[in-house]
């Protein structure tokens, strides 16, 4: 199956040309990151490129180093700053159907706070 085009009309892409609000929790010239309107834990934060990629693997391929660097860099450091590095937390990357992803440009969950679940449920 062919991969889609970029969407430019998906929620995140109107939350990067400010067209919706968000809880902004870091940004820099690469990177924005800002609170999930629907947490599923007392951390959950979505972490952006601000570059028009719909998956991680599409950014792996297509982005500049600059930006694959600003983007893991930010990572860690959302992750600390927000004081679930030493706990714990996990990364979620939703991708494409199989993968449940809702909102089609690429955004890494950050979710921490407390103890989580199982990675996947049973079915
Ligand atoms: P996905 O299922 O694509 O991995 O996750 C999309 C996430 O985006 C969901 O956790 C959902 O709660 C969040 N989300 C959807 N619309 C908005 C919005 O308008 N603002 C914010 N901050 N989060 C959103």
């Amino acid at each position: 199956m062919a991969v889609q085009p970029y969407d430019p009309e998906n929620i995140f892409a109107k939350i990067l040309r400010g067209e919706i609000p968000c809880g902004k929790v870091y940004e820099d010239d690469h990177v924005l990151a800002f609170n999930d309107i629907n947490p599923q834990a007392p951390t959950h934060v979505l972490v952006i490129p601000k570059g028009a990629y719909a998956s991680f693997d599409e950014f792996s391929a297509k982005a500049s180093d600059a930006e694959i660097v600003a983007f893991n860099r930010a990572v860690g450091k959302i992750a600390r700053d927000l004081n679930v590095a030493e706990d714990g937390y996990r990364l979620i990357a939703n991708t494409r159907q199989n993968g449940r992803q809702d909102v089609p440009h690429l955004h890494v969950h950050i979710i921490g706070g407390k103890m989580l679940g199982l990675m996947l449920p049973k079915e």
